[in-house]
């Protein structure tokens, strides 16, 4: 599933292959792919030129030569491909996009979903964020992040750490793994109450959690799903050693002590018993 990494890794693919290009016949290939609350079909998109692709969390939009903008989010297995037009069709793909104008010539854009949570639409800006993404807090990245009072509001919470840091209105962009790996980083109990935590451990865990996403984004992102592709093609494979995540049973790299999971909200918690208290 992308986090983060994954999502900014694609969107830096886009930039580079995409901007500039007109979008000339687009197909919707998939009853799926387009979010019900579009503001328009995606077809209505047909000639407008893109001038720039933008995030936040995981939320990536085109912006357009006119006021709307094409949002995407990749779900859980979508990708961009850019390939020559009239090359086999991956399976899967779930809306087309011919790309005209620029250097490379007689390319196609592809959106690629095979487990379909991922979708496209037509969104408005305002203020610069589309309206869809307008409920999700800015990401660790974002020039916008005050962590001081995103601390703060974490201190006054009753919740535990490891949910408060997944939820995308308090600060973005932390998925699963990550959030594992920084809890692990700052020896935190991914159960522990958020008020119980003093300022100091709270602001280590954003900023170790900033520090190993910065990590998997020079190696490109981290991923444990081969259906994640960046948008050249390329395997964003993982090249961040996971120190918890997926790492039950194996010893813990700071005490030797067994890695345990837990069952958490659908998903699992990787810790270290000994290490995070
Ligand atoms: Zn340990």
């Amino acid at each position: 599933m992308p986090e983060l990494p994954e999502v900014e890794t694609v969107r830096r693919g886009l930039e580079r292959w995409v901007i500039g290009k007109k979008l000339k016949n687009i197909q919707a290939l998939h009853p799926r792919v387009e979010r019900p609350d579009s503001w328009a079909p995606i077809t209505s998109l047909e000639g407008a030129k893109v001038t720039g692709i933008s995030r936040r969390g995981k939320f990536l939009w085109f912006e357009l030569d006119r006021p709307q903008v094409l949002m995407a989010h990749l779900g859980m297995s979508g990708q961009f491909l850019v390939q020559p037009i009239g090359k086999v069709d991956e399976r899967h793909v779930r809306a087309r996009f011919t790309l005209a104008g620029g250097l490379q010539k007689n390319r196609e854009l592809r959106f690629i979903d095979q487990r379909t949570f991922g979708w496209l639409a037509v969104d408005n800006l305002t203020d610069g964020i589309p309206s869809m993404a307008a409920h999700i807090a800015p990401d660790l990245f974002d020039p916008n992040f005050d962590q001081a009072s995103i601390v703060a509001n974490l201190r006054n919470r009753k919740s535990k750490i490891k949910s408060a840091i997944l939820d995308q209105q308090i600060l973005s962009g932390i998925g699963n793994i990550y959030a594992d790996e920084s809890l692990w980083a700052a020896k935190i109990h991914p159960e522990r109450i958020c008020g119980d935590l003093s300022a100091k451990k709270i602001n280590l865990l954003i900023d170790s959690a900033r520090e190993i996403m910065a990590r998997a984004l020079e190696s490109g992102g981290t991923s444990f799903d081969d259906l994640y592709i960046n948008v050249n093609g390329e395997s964003g494979y993982f090249e961040v050693q996971l120190e918890v995540y997926g790492c039950e049973g194996e010893p813990c790299s700071r005490c030797g002590r067994l890695i345990k999971r837990i069952s958490f909200a659908n998903r699992s918690s990787h810790f270290c018993p000994y290490c995070q208290k």
